[in-house]
């Protein structure tokens, strides 16, 4: 119990101004993300609808919400109610759903769009490559704020496998925030977890998502 309290102010403190941190907090217990928030966390970060619901109706209004794993259409219409942002949005149907059960509460609702930016076959995301025609397609949908990019990267046990995939992400970023001078909410950058945010710091993240060096170990 303690320990993630020194865990989480540990990272805090190492953070820069104006970094987001987003405490991920799949298989961890209400307690636990009660800790986290005492410790400062502003962020919790949900992958699965089913448990941000519990968590949801533990700490509710005391934390802001960002959806952070593959959002399947049949749970758009509880994600627009909960979350303060979903990080995940990689195709038009998706953004279709979103828009119409966020006019129906009339919510605006931020989103970043998900990079695939390793371009691997199995995983969820849009390719670099496609990221400026789905970001440009989202300008019709009156609900849904696009503010930016997040990705995942490759996995690997070593942090500076990361940092191709995070300086890539961040090109695309830029190269989208030229076509939307308009848009000032164009900002986040969402990169790197427990073993990477060092790295995706250096390569202008200004949100990390951060599980195993708060909590501990995963084991469920
Ligand atoms: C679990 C998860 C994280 C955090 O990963 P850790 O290695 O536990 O820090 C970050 N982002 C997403 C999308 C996750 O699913």
């Amino acid at each position: 119990m303690e320990k993630i309290i020194a865990n989480t102010k540990k990272i805090l403190r190492k953070l820069p101004q104006k970094t987001n941190l987003v405490a991920a907090c799949k298989g961890r217990a209400a307690w636990e993300l009660e800790q986290v928030v005492k410790a400062g966390v502003k962020i919790i970060g949900e992958n699965y609808i089913s448990q941000a619901e519990s968590h949801y109706r533990a700490l509710g209004g005391k934390v802001r919400w960002h959806f952070i794993g593959h959002l399947q259409t049949n749970k758009v219409k509880k994600a627009v109610r909960i979350f303060d942002m979903i990080e995940t949005l990689d195709s038009v149907k998706l953004a279709e759903k979103i828009d119409s059960e966020a006019e129906k509460i009339n919510k605006k609702i931020p989103v970043l769009i998900e990079i695939n930016s390793a371009c691997e076959k199995q995983k969820y995301g849009v390719f670099p490559q496609d990221a400026l025609a789905l970001a440009e397609k989202l300008k019709s949908f009156s609900y849904i704020l696009p503010m930016g990019l997040m990705t995942m990267g490759p996995f690997s046990e070593k942090e500076e496998d990361y940092r191709p995939y995070f300086r890539k992400t961040k090109e695309v970023f830029e190269q989208i925030k030229k076509n939307f001078t308009a848009n000032s909410n164009w900002k986040y950058l969402s990169m790197g977890m427990s073993s990477s945010y060092k790295v995706a710091l250096e390569e202008g993240a200004n949100i990390v998502r951060v599980g195993t060096a708060i909590f501990g170990p995963r084991f469920a």
